[in-house]
């Protein structure tokens, strides 16, 4: 197996996109094949070795960011085998951790088929996704990725393999779990028992529902219960086509009365996504596109399936629909062919992206929210951030998912000054979003710069519930130290 150990080599394994800078590390391990996994988790305990495990370093938080722990790569496990038809509309398609999510979607749609998990960037590795539950802005049709895995195979933090396909282990009407390992020998596991929040996207803490698949455990666990290695991905037929559009709005009142309406099922519109952009946001991405209408309030954009047949009727659908909340229908842009259409997912793309290139240039992160609200209650936490932010006289910027009620709030902090206040503020975002019934994060997950933060909404016994569903299956702390789960209440009993 492939050992780094040079400074040079070790920098890339520093980094995500949190801008969090403390990270260190005395080397990365890359392993070739899933036994050369399973041997160094085997042996980590009596080594004395931690470790952190690396997808491809897109994470938001901090995630992949060894603290003193080893590293171990998912580089070279990206083996990606021939899809097989499963049915007229499904097909599968198995793959090892460290395949690139463009090749997966690659992949399918060279063969007419479709793998809906699409969250914005497309150079992370499949199996971060899955540990991370990753949604985006077809998540709104589609749900995030657990509802597209059927199988994983999991390396457990003793080294044990587990191969779990959906339905093969539920938990029982007492929420346990029972499971033999060579290993760790006989694990009476119980799921968790804390209600999830009301939101169409939730991705904070351990998964729980009722009689719960053993699968749904480790999709989403952020890599904290065992190494996603490889999983059967669910895919379905390719839509024939799509209209792509954002629709610029002079009021934010009218701008939400047409999301309304576009979720409405009375309205034949059904979109698979609905996105937004406040007036900051077009404003940052005015530099790289000067088209931007100087006088929008914001923007959305829409994805939506369609035929050939019926791509006309749908665009007389939108059209209407945009007229009667007053759009800006001749600055708007529509994208029908896959060129436009590639276009417009560029300048989708373009924004964290430019945000990302504008705090590299600072000394402190960006404060970011990734909150998700019940239906219904998304005006009320916007106008909650926007006037927050202007008291402060903050640079910010809003945008991102409305559709599931789920709006990101970047506050780019000037000098250490703002980013203290920042922080400050993101815990009152917290307490608004938590009273409307909330979710602390709806896709990124917590990673380590929202550990701190969880114990808000779970209160002390859910966190301990997943401490303890943490030490059920790494008794010994090798994997992942330090995301999701706040330290102290893995080392600390009285917690
Ligand atoms: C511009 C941009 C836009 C984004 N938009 C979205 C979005 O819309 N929706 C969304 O959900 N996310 C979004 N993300 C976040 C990100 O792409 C996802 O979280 C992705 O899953 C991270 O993949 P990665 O390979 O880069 O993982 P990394 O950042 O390397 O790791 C992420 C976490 O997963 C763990 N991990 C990695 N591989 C495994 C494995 N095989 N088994 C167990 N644990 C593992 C790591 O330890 C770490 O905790 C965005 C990121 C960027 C940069």
């Amino acid at each position: 197996m492939i050992y780094k150990s040079d400074q040079a080599s070790l920098q890339g394994f520093l980094e995500d996109t949190s801008n969090l800078k403390t990270g260190h590390t005395p080397g990365v391990f890359f392993p070739e094949t899933i036994e050369e996994l399973s041997d160094l988790l085997k042996t980590a305990h009596t080594r004395n070795r931690r470790f952190t495990i690396s997808g491809n370093g897109t994470g938001t938080t901090g995630g992949r960011i060894p603290m003193g722990d080893y590293v171990i790569s998912m580089q070279k496990l990206d083996h990606i085998s021939e899809l097989v038809q499963i049915a007229d509309d499904r097909a599968n398609l198995t793959v090892q951790a460290g395949v690139l999510l463009d090749n997966v979607q690659k992949k399918a749609e060279q063969s007419g088929w479709f793998y809906p998990p699409d969250p914005t960037e497309k150079l992370c590795f499949i199996g971060s996704t899955i540990a991370n539950n990753s949604s985006g802005a077809r998540t709104f049709k589609y749900g995030p990725t657990r509802k597209h895995i059927s199988r994983i195979l999991v390396v457990l933090p003793q080294g044990d393999l587990l191969n779990l396909s959906r339905g093969a282990c539920m938990a029982d009407d007492n929420g346990m779990f029972r499971i033999t390992l060579p290993i760790a020998g006989n694990i009476v596991l119980q799921s968790p028992q804390y209600c999830m929040p009301d939101t169409t996207k939730h991705n904070a803490g351990y998964f729980s529902e009722e009689n719960m698949d053993l699968v749904d455990l480790f999709i989403g666990s952020e890599g904290t219960l065992g190494v996603i290695a490889e999983a059967d991905l669910l895919l379905i037929r390719l839509p024939k086509s799509i209209i792509s559009c954002l629709v610029y709005f002079r009021s934010i009142d009218d701008l939400f009365s047409f999301t309304r309406q576009l979720k409405d099922p009375e309205n034949s519109a059904s979109p698979r996504a609905i996105e937004f952009f406040d007036k900051q946001a077009l404003e940052f991405l005015s530099a790289k596109y000067p088209e931007i209408p100087s006088q929008s309030d914001g923007a959305i954009f829409i994805e939506k399936e369609t035929t050939p047949e019926s791509e006309e009727a749908d665009l007389e659908t939108l059209f209407v629909l945009m007229e009667s909340c007053n759009a800006m229908s001749d600055e708007s842009w529509m994208a029908l062919d896959r060129e436009e259409q590639a276009r417009m997912r560029e300048f989708r793309h373009a924004l964290p992206l430019l945000v990302t290139e504008w705090l590299r240039k600072q000394h402190d992160s960006k404060i970011s929210t990734d909150m998700a609200v019940p239906e219904g209650k998304i005006r009320e936490l916007f106008d909650f951030y926007r006037s927050s932010c202007e008291q402060q006289g903050f640079i910010y910027i809003i945008f991102g998912h409305i559709g599931n009620e789920h709006l990101h709030l970047n506050i780019l902090p000037r000098d250490h000054e703002e980013f203290l206040m920042g922080k400050e503020l993101y815990r009152k975002f917290i307490s608004k979003v938590l009273a409307l019934g909330g979710t602390l994060s709806a896709e990124h997950g917590i990673g380590k710069l929202k550990a701190e933060y969880l114990v808000e909404m779970y209160h002390e016994a859910g966190v301990r519930e997943m401490a303890r569903i943490k030490k059920s299956l790494d008794p010994f702390l090798v994997l992942n130290i330090g995301n999701l789960v706040p330290v102290a209440y893995l080392e600390n009993e009285n917690h």
